[in-house]
C-alpha cells in the first residue's frame, strides 16, 4: 500500500514541530533509549468501542510502577496511539487531549515520577493510508526525532521513511504493545518488539525489558 507522508502523527501537547519540556530522568542524563509504548491495551483497559472520555479511562494494575521504573533505568517514554475515531468522525482532538490529560493525572498521582514524555497519536481512519498509523512507523519516526532534537535543544525537522537517512541506534529502545500492529509497527521502525496481554498491560513485561 502506498503511504501517504503528509498525514503526519499529531501530537498531545501541541505543535509537532515544538520543543519538548522533558522532565529530568531520575537516574542522571538520557543515553538515549526510548519506550515506545501502544496505549490501549499496555497502559488502560481497552475497548471495541474506543475510549471516548476520560470517565471511560482505567489504568491498569502496575502502570505508573512499570513506567517510573523504565524512567529510573534511563527510558524516555513516548505513547503511539492510532486514534482513528477522529479521522472517522466521532470525535475531536480536545476530546483526546481530556483523555490524556486525564491518563497523566492519575499515573503522576500513583507514582510521582511516572511521567509520558511524548504522547503522540494517528487521527486517522485505516482508509487514509497514513504513514503515521501502525503498522506504519511514522509516529515511531517522529517521537526520535522529537525527543533527540529537544534533547539537544536543535531545530527539529521531521523527516519520513526514505528521506530519514542519518537514523539513530534504536538497539536499546522498546516498543511495547498488545496487537500485531505494534509489533509490525515495531519491526517496520527497527526496534525490539514486546507483546503483552491486553488485560495485564506493561506490568506483564517489564522484568523482560529491564532484564532483572
Ligand atoms: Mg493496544
Amino acid at each position: 500500500m502506498a503511504c501517504d507522508c503528509m498525514l503526519l502523527p499529531h501530537r498531545d501537547d501541541g505543535d509537532l514541530n515544538s520543543s519538548l519540556e522533558l522532565k529530568p530522568l531520575p537516574n542522571g542524563p538520557w543515553k538515549g533509549k526510548i519506550a515506545y509504548l501502544d496505549r490501549d491495551g499496555v497502559l488502560n483497559q481497552g475497548s471495541e468501542n474506543y475510549i471516548n472520555s476520560p470517565d471511560e479511562l482505567v489504568i491498569l494494575p502496575e502502570v505508573s510502577n512499570s513506567v517510573a521504573a523504565l524512567r529510573e533505568a534511563g527510558f524516555r517514554i513516548c505513547i503511539v496511539t492510532n486514534q482513528s475515531p477522529i479521522g472517522r468522525g466521532i470525535w475531536s482532538s480536545e476530546n483526546l487531549h481530556s483523555i490524556h490529560e486525564r491518563m497523566r493525572e492519575l499515573l503522576l498521582n500513583e507514582n510521582s515520577n511516572a511521567h509520558l514524555d511524548l504522547i503522540l497519536y494517528s487521527p486517522y481512519a485505516p482508509w487514509d493510508g497514513s504513514w503515521a498509523r501502525k503498522p506504519n512507523p511514522g509516529m515511531l519516526e517522529a517521537g526520535r526525532q522529537i525527543i533527540d532534537a529537544s534533547e539537544n535543544n536543535s531545530r527539529i525537522k521531521l523527516k519520513f521513511g526514505i528521506d530519514w537517512k542519518d537514523r539513530p541506534d534504536e538497539s536499546c529502545s522498546v516498543m511495547v504493545g498488545d496487537r500485531g500492529v505494534d509489533m509490525e509497527a515495531a519491526m517496520n521502525f527497527g526496534v525490539r518488539g514486546i507483546r503483552c496481554d491486553p488485560d495485564i498491560g506493561i506490568s506483564q513485561v517489564i522484568s523482560m525489558i529491564l532484564g532483572d
